[in-house]
């Protein structure tokens, strides 16, 4: 990976963790750290890791924290996976809950 790369994702990380500081006292604040991140990620041709891809809406883009903005239920019927209800979009998203490769 190279240096341009690295430092995107060092900001991602930064701004990912902020926006999980701030949710709870400014959503519209979080929602604004994640969408630089979504950019920084674009703009360098890179993909958000698989942790903060979870924490992004696949419908509406927004920053979405259990307990915060979406529910999360584990549905069991073919294959485990998780369904995830965005509250900002209303919109389901489906996770599998078996693949944790890196
Ligand atoms: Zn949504």
């Amino acid at each position: 990976m190279d240096a341009t790369k690295q430092i995107a994702l060092q900001r991602i990380r930064t701004l990912f963790r902020l926006a999980r500081e701030v949710i709870h006292e400014d959503p519209s604040l979080a929602q604004r750290y994640v969408k630089i991140a979504r950019k920084i990620a674009m703009g360098t041709k890179l993909r958000l890791p698989r942790e903060y891809r979870r924490l992004v809406c696949r419908h509406c883009k927004s920053f979405i924290l259990p307990g915060v903005n979406c529910r999360v239920r584990i549905q069991s019927r073919r294959g485990p996976h998780l369904v995830v209800t965005c509250l900002n979009c209303g919109k389901h998203s489906r996770m599998p809950l078996k693949s944790r490769e890196k």
